[in-house]
């Protein structure tokens, strides 16, 4: 056998946002074409007029940009190449439409709207397990159909299915599928408005472009007997399928909108790292075998196959997703992590402020085992970047002690006599003013921690004073004692 070579497509319908489920799609064949040194094709199927949304491809491009999915080839744009775009293929489906026609392999229906829903509701009403189109429009001669044709009916193409076929397909995630031609509707293929459906441009395009397997999501399953039926009428050879799992809600149920997000888009903006989301995307549907969860996508393409794709559907876990974040970044180098941040500050509400390099890595150093985020670094640590605004109601009630003002005094008494106290310092003040007082440290660093940060959690409360400094301490006592007098 010739070793042919993989190519792969992933292509997307530009109605909109882009479900977690699409970019699942879009990274399996990604991961599939890398591992076995193929090609990835990225294919835009914008033949349906009516659900074209503005601006969706451009979103779609971006997000596989930001996921780092980078395409192989494509039409030249503008100094750079692809996608493909369908609406610019139409004369290809139009050709190749006519040779179905030819071969009696497709043929014109002229059949009205009303007829067709007159139909649906009769076969409904007789419990049909499923509504066809009758085939009344194979009756027409040639003659009758070149006069409707002049005339000017409205008509559209569609695809003659032998009911008594077997239709037959090798999916890799499912092994041998079978469907009954019983089952399978003469598919519309041209449209009333000259577009072709998608099943139809969507099969001409695999052959020219040459794809060996169709990976693609589970909803796809029932329309592979047509695409299958599509290929034996052209005389093509049928690629391999390969159909994801369904994406399920932890409680089982398809995976929607209105239980939660479902957009790249909203995780995205979350501030999710795309190597976290990749990761996680990557194990919806997919394992290698092992309990390995952290990946970076070398290892994913190193590791990945279809053979491990499961059937089963695959539940979102939000959590795991959190996690994996957390992981990821945790594992970012100091630079990265300085320059993420920044670039996050940027979009706060601490954007017009400076920050040294030195002190975003103290900031970084104190917090990186205690975010999930990047944004978490200031919104966690807002303490970091300003005086609390107000203190957390429990702490205070607990911590707050009425020999506290007095304490904090003294504390503060202290540190004003140094220059430029660093952490062993601020403990060493600690130490002493407890003793001085005569109270237990708790005494001192409960309601100190209260004053500088606001909170009760956080790094190690010498951590904290070192990176705010003796200024911000000393001003920070100052406006609690002043708040609570
Ligand atoms: N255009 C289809 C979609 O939006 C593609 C399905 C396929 O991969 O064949 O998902």
């Amino acid at each position: 056998m010739i070793n042919k070579e993989i190519r792969v497509r992933y292509a997307p319908s530009p109605t909109g946002y882009i479900h977690i489920g699409n970019l699942r799609t879009a990274l399996y064949n990604y991961l599939f074409a890398r591992h076995t040194g193929g090609k990835f094709i990225v294919r835009i199927e914008d033949t349906d007029q009516a659900r074209k949304v503005e601006g969706a491809v451009e979103n779609l491009i971006a997000t596989l940009k930001w996921a780092g999915l980078d395409y192989d080839e494509g039409p030249e744009k503008g100094g750079d190449y692809g996608p493909y775009y369908q609406s610019e293929r139409l004369d290809i489906y139009k050709t190749h439409v006519d040779i179905l026609l030819q071969k009696k392999k497709a043929y014109y229906c002229f059949c009205s709207a009303e007829r067709l829903t007159a139909l649906r509701e009769e076969q409904q009403k007789q419990k049909l397990n499923q509504t066809k189109y009758d085939k009344r429009c194979l009756q027409l001669s040639d003659e009758e159909v070149s006069a409707n044709i002049a005339k000017g009916m409205p008509h559209v193409v569609r695809l003659n299915v032998d009911p008594s076929s077997t239709i037959k397909f090798k999916d890799d995630v499912r092994g041998d599928v079978e469907f009954s031609g019983e089952v399978v509707d003469d598919q519309v293929l041209i449209k009333s408005d000259n577009y072709p459906t998608y099943h139809l441009a969507n099969v001409i395009d695999d052959h020219l472009m040459k794809i060996t397997h169709v990976i693609r999501g589970e909803e796809w399953l029932p329309s592979t007997p047509k695409h299958v039926l599509l290929y034996e009428a052209f005389g093509w050879d049928v690629p391999v399928f390969a159909h994801l799992p369904l994406l399920l809600n932890p409680d089982r149920s398809k995976l929607s909108k209105r239980q939660g997000d479902v957009a790249v888009e909203d995780y995205r903006k979350k501030g999710f790292l795309s190597e976290a989301l990749i990761n996680f995307i990557a194990l919806l549907g997919w394992t290698a075998g092992d309990d390995k969860e952290f990946y970076y996508i070398d290892e994913l393409i190193k590791s990945f196959s279809l053979d491990r794709v499961n059937k089963s559907g695959a539940v979102f876990d939000i959590e795991k997703l959190n996690w994996l974040n957390a992981e990821h970044l945790r594992r970012k180098s100091d630079t990265e992590l300085i320059q993420m941040l920044r670039d996050d500050l940027k979009t706060s509400k601490y954007s017009g402020n400076e920050y040294s390099d030195e002190y975003l890595l103290k900031v970084i150093h104190a917090m990186k085992e205690r975010v999930s985020f990047v944004q978490e670094f200031y919104e966690k640590g807002s303490y970091f970047f300003e005086e609390p605004a107000s203190y957390e109601e429990a702490a205070l009630k607990k911590r707050w002690k009425e020999e506290s003002p007095a304490i904090l005094s003294k504390y503060s008494e202290k540190i004003s006599t140094y220059e430029n106290p660093v952490k062993e310092d601020f403990e060493k003040i600690l130490h002493e003013t407890a003793a001085e007082m005569n109270v237990g440290n708790g005494n001192v660093i409960h309601p100190l921690r209260l004053a500088t940060s606001g909170v009760s959690g956080g790094p190690g409360i010498f951590e904290i004073l070192d990176i705010i400094g003796r200024d911000k301490t000393i001003t920070r006592i100052n406006a609690i004692l002043e708040k609570l007098k």
